[in-house]
């Protein structure tokens, strides 16, 4: 799907506003609309972490725990390092990472500002570090290129249509606050989400291999984590799916990215 950021319908005053808040993605360089202001999302991301945090039980099992810091900590420094290199805004993120013990959900998120939560249930699936760094990638891919904004930036067009943005915030919290639950996939009612469009998904695998391979982990692996991600498909759907749809084509788009993802990997100092 195209993003239109520039709705010919609106009346003028908000086409400006809209016009103002059109960003660029981060390597895959596509515009896309954004109305949310940063400040709004921090202040929602933290406290829904912090909620989350609250009513969930957390692993203490260092052999869960360990590889989830030690990859997390590895990719949010590369990715850090990258949008330094590209003088993207680095000073929202404030990288944090849970382990959810909870063996029957196959889950992986991440909130803006970078912070992480991996389901005990997907570590079978990820087996080691590099199978985790291309969920814990994926993820932080979703993060830097805004794509949570962008659908909360969506659904309150559709949903809220020329209501100065604003006003919306201020006087309709809780429809704010359901529109973030919905695009970052963090509710506990997952018949509640949106899945992400297949062009969020095809740019979180683009994005998620720079990342992983910056980092320092061979982003080949990713061909052999979707495989297994497919094949628990077929017997028991993971929530991971419902949130992330794999188009069939999804392998094969990997392997066109992963030349690009390489010459990252190669040239690392
Ligand atoms: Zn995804």
């Amino acid at each position: 799907m195209k993003i239109q950021c520039t709705p010919v319908k609106l009346v003028p005053f908000f086409l400006l506003f809209l016009i103002a808040a059109c960003a660029t993605t981060p390597l895959t360089q596509r515009r896309q609309l954004v109305l949310l202001p940063s400040s709004q999302l921090m202040q929602m991301s933290l406290s829904n972490y912090g909620e989350v945090k609250n009513n969930s039980k957390l692993s203490t099992d260092p052999r869960e725990v360990e590889p989830v810091l030690r990859v997390g900590k590895r990719l949010a420094d590369a990715t850090m390092r990258y949008l330094k290199e590209q003088n993207l805004p680095t000073a929202d993120y404030a990288w944090e990472f849970i382990v959810i013990k909870d063996d029957e959900t196959v889950n992986a998120w991440c909130m803006p500002g970078g912070k992480i939560a991996v389901y005990t249930g997907i570590l079978p699936i990820t087996k080691d570090d590099t199978g985790l760094a291309v969920v814990m990638g994926h993820e932080i891919a979703h993060a830097i290129a805004n794509h949570g904004n962008e659908r909360m930036s969506q659904g309150m067009l559709a949903e809220l249509g020329s209501v100065a943005l604003a006003y919306a915030v201020k006087e309709q919290p809780e429809k704010t606050k359901d529109l973030f639950f919905q695009a970052y996939g963090a509710g506990t009612q997952i018949g509640l989400l949106l899945p992400y469009s297949r062009l969020h998904e095809s740019e979180a695998d683009r994005i998620g291999l720079t990342i992983m391979a910056m980092a320092g982990y061979d982003p080949n692996a990713a061909i052999p984590f979707w495989q297994r991600m497919n094949a628990l498909s077929d017997s028991r759907p993971p929530e991971f799916l419902s949130t992330h749809p794999a188009p069939d084509s999804r392998i094969e788009n990997i392997k066109q990215y992963l030349p690009e993802a390489m010459r990252h990997y190669q040239s690392r100092s």
